[in-house]
């Protein structure tokens, strides 16, 4: 979707017209101009690929029967190409067959000859509608997927974090399974922003983030909390399991490279962890997070590079 304009920025829709039979041509032209859209023609599908490199069409209405590249060739072509323009094939009746290839192939729908300009208007019209509320689908998806994202190390960020354990919580309740929540800080992290400057501290959290993504599997909910914090939700995995997760996540990050880490008191880059359960700690989201928090406090009290589990020694 990038590089798309939004739809308010997107002109008038452009249709290009691809017949080698300039009499049909200039009907088709004439009826989707008098539509209010632009429109451009050529004679064979080779000149089509060519125009669409150039103007990246919405819509290509062509002829099957054509010198040089034909129809259905056009529409294989023009998926290669990856652009995402419609395709309506123009037919006689006797090659209908080969109209359905030309669907199968991705082509949006038939006109079969002789057609009235009615026709030719109304199944552009219903082209550019469909077009239209698909791109504008996409933007929706696109916009989704912006405001679940942390902008600076690219996973998901704090709301999405709310959402997600409010809704693991509702399904772990309703399945009784169990829920973990790691709540993990960078330690001294003003310390390495002050020796090194804060967009080397950035490159950090970037660093960090991909490690913790890599330390989990799929299906784990990796978010960064907030600042130097990160949290992680653990669908269907018990307490028991922790210490496991763990090993993996501080061996992630004692064999992460984090440029002049070196500095650092611990001479390295480290992280505290606070650990908490659902639901042998808490039974609802708020509480959870306030358990992993007060485990991730004792951690630091206790000296950092650390970890606690809520409810153990
Ligand atoms: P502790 O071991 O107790 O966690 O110490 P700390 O220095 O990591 O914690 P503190 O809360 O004192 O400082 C957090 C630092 O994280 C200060 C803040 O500037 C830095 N920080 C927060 N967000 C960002 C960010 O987006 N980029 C950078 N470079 N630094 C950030
Ligand atoms: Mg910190
Ligand atoms: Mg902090």
């Amino acid at each position: 979707m990038s590089g798309q304009p939004s739809l308010e920025q997107r002109e008038k829709p452009k249709v290009l017209v691809v017949d080698d039979d300039v009499s049909v041509r200039d009907i088709v032209v004439e009826s989707i101009n008098s539509a209010g859209y632009m429109v451009d023609s050529c004679g064979n599908g080779q000149e089509a690929l060519e125009k669409n490199k150039a103007e990246n069409y919405d819509l290509i209405l062509t002829d099957m029967m054509m010198p040089s590249l034909d129809g259905l060739s056009l529409i294989k072509n023009l998926n290669l190409q990856n652009n995402d323009t419609d395709v309506i094939v123009i037919t006689g009746f006797g090659s209908i067959e080969n109209a359905v290839e030309c669907m199968k192939a991705g082509a949006l729908d038939y006109l079969i000859k002789p057609f009235t300009l009615d026709q030719i208007q109304m199944s552009v019209r219903r082209a550019i509608e469909h077009r239209e509320l698909r791109l504008r689908a996409r933007e929706r998806d696109l916009y989704r997927q912006l405001s679940y994202e942390d902008p600076l190390t690219g996973i998901y960020n704090r709301r999405f974090f709310d959402e997600s354990l409010k809704l693991e919580i509702v399904k772990a309740n309703r399945h009784s399974t169990p829920v973990l929540l790691f709540m993990i800080d960078i330690d001294y992290f003003k310390i390495y922003n002050d020796l090194q400057g804060h967009q080397k501290g950035d490159k950090i959290l970037v660093e960090m983030g991909q490690i913790l993504k890599s330390s989990c599997r799929g299906y784990d909910i990796v978010t960064r909390y907030g600042g130097e914090e990160f949290a992680i939700i653990f669908p269907g995995i018990a307490k028991e399991e922790a210490p496991n997760l763990v090993s993996r996540i501080m061996e992630g990050v004692r064999n992460g490279s984090f440029d002049g880490a070196d500095r650092m008191p611990f001479g390295s880059m480290t992280v505290s962890i606070g650990i908490a359960s659902f639901p042998d700690d808490a039974t609802n989201g708020e509480d959870i997070i306030r358990c992993a928090d007060v485990s991730l406090y004792a951690a630091k009290r206790a000296g950092r590079n650390t970890v606690k589990i809520y409810g153990s020694p």
